[in-house]
């Protein structure tokens, strides 16, 4: 058995007169830039133990071609997205940066300065900060992990990328691909109808945004105010209060009831009582008449 052989899994010894890639692992030459470690952990026992050091302390790292020409094209987009960095300001390249590094680190195609705009800001929210997390250089800064070592290496680009790292990247990844997806009509996780309003389906990119238990986005949002199935069914067919600001006191519906209470309609919001278009009209003549 070799040293190398000992290394932990996805970590080689970095051969002689290379340093990993501060961004990948992999073992590199060229510049380096210093990452800065403010303190370092020690394994103790069966813990550890979070050590000071020397005030300026840092750890030496390059990065590899491969990195330098992803950080190149994050360049190239937020030059062609001003917008971006008016939303985020200095840190638009580096977030951006990273954002291309999360994509790299799951196998996934880089874009390019064609990007459009929304797709790339919801790329820098979904992956920036899980891309941080797979940079080698977080072995040492700004915390040295224990057991890091500039002489050991990744085996291939991200090999030593951590598995919570790595899953951070592909949630995020589908997070955004899901960002991309038109809104469409989402039934019911259960395929059950919303317990107040009965509607079958719910506009939205992602179940999870629109269905909350048994209960529809918009009567959940009712719910979650203190608000009751009756109050729901008010926001449905009066949603702008045109009919409840012309009276005091809210009128009096006879016959209201949540779906979950008997059932029927054909899937639509409040069909089961005839329908918004139809609750509306009801309402709008009891309050002219009252
Ligand atoms: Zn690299
Ligand atoms: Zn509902």
């Amino acid at each position: 058995m070799t040293s190398t052989d000992l290394a932990p899994i996805g970590l080689q010894a970095a051969p002689d007169g290379t340093l990993p890639c501060a961004v990948c692992g992999t073992p590199t030459t060229g510049p380096t830039t210093t990452y800065p470690v403010l303190s370092r952990i020690l394994p103790m026992g069966d813990g550890e133990r979070v050590e000071e050091v020397a005030p300026g302390s840092g750890v030496d790292l390059p990065t590899c071609s491969d990195c330098q020409g992803i950080a190149e094209t994050a360049r190239q987009i937020v030059a062609a997205h001003r917008g971006l960095v008016r939303l985020l300001g200095t840190v638009a390249t580096w977030q951006t940066t990273t954002a291309l590094y999360a994509l790299d680190t799951i196998g996934q195609p880089i874009p390019g300065p064609d990007i459009e705009p929304h797709r790339l800001g919801s790329l820098v929210h979904r992956l920036a900060a899980p891309g941080t997390g797979t940079m080698y250089s977080r072995r040492f800064s700004p915390v040295m992990l224990a057991g890091s070592s500039t002489k050991l290496a990744a085996r291939e680009r991200w090999s030593a990328v951590d598995p919570s790292a790595l899953a951070d990247c592909r949630g995020g990844y589908l997070d955004w691909k899901a960002d991309g997806r038109p809104i469409r009509a989402l039934a019911h996780p259960g395929r059950r109808r919303c317990e107040w309003c009965g509607t079958a389906t719910f506009p939205g990119r992602r179940v999870s945004e629109v269905w909350f238990g048994d209960l529809c986005a918009k009567c959940h949002a009712v719910h979650e105010a203190g608000g009751t199935s009756y109050e729901a069914m008010w926001e449905a067919i009066d949603p702008d209060r045109a009919i409840r600001r012309r009276r005091a006191d809210v009128p009096d519906i006879d016959g209201v009831h949540s779906y979950s209470r008997a059932g029927g309609g054909n899937g639509e919001p409040w069909s089961h009582l005839g329908g918004i278009p139809a609750l509306h009209e009801h309402v709008a003549r009891l309050v002219d008449t009252a």
